[in-house]
């Protein structure tokens, strides 16, 4: 019949013109995304042991962790670097840390106009974080009863 489609799509207007508003005034208003959300990486530095087990679980290679030993034979960050162009926000490195150093976070906004602004310093963000108050700088237990204290 002439008309049916026409009056179909009307139907499907004047049916959600009734509906709950869903629209998000982003960028105005932030939206709260699930807590689950793996939209970004983060790194705290302090909790990190060095051990090395982000960057093997990774699939495509994109954690390059440098380390070394202090007097006490224990090992350290000297760096980490991850290439935010190779990544699938796919969580398996952050599963695979043992101290939960590496952690997803709900940040969004990670556009950028160069390639090379998506390779990270992980140990840079976390002091630019700290600086900046929105996280609250950990301090890394001395002794091992400390750490076994800390841990519970
Ligand atoms: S989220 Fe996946 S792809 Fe990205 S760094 Fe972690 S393991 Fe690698
Ligand atoms: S798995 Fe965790 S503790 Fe080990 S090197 Fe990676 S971030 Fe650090």
């Amino acid at each position: 019949m002439f008309g049916k489609g026409l009056a179909k799509g009307l139907g499907i207007t004047f049916r959600h013109m009734f509906d709950k508003k869903i629209t998000e005034f982003y960028p105005e208003d932030m939206p709260t995304l699930p807590p689950r959300t793996r939209s970004s990486l983060a790194l705290n530095t302090p909790k990190c042991i060095s051990c090395g087990m982000c960057s093997s679980a990774c699939p495509n290679k994109v954690i390059t962790l440098t380390t070394d030993k202090n007097e006490s034979n224990k090992k350290f960050l000297t760096s980490y670097h991850m290439d935010l162009t190779r990544c699938l926000f796919c969580g398996l490195c952050t599963e695979a840390c043992p101290t939960k150093a590496l952690y997803t976070t709900t940040e969004f906004e990670n556009a950028v106009y160069f390639r090379e602004d998506m390779q990270w310093d992980m140990m840079q963000r976390y002091r630019d974080k700290v600086a900046s108050g929105e996280i609250k700088e950990e301090v890394k237990p001395e002794t091992k009863q400390e750490e076994a204290k800390d841990n519970g």
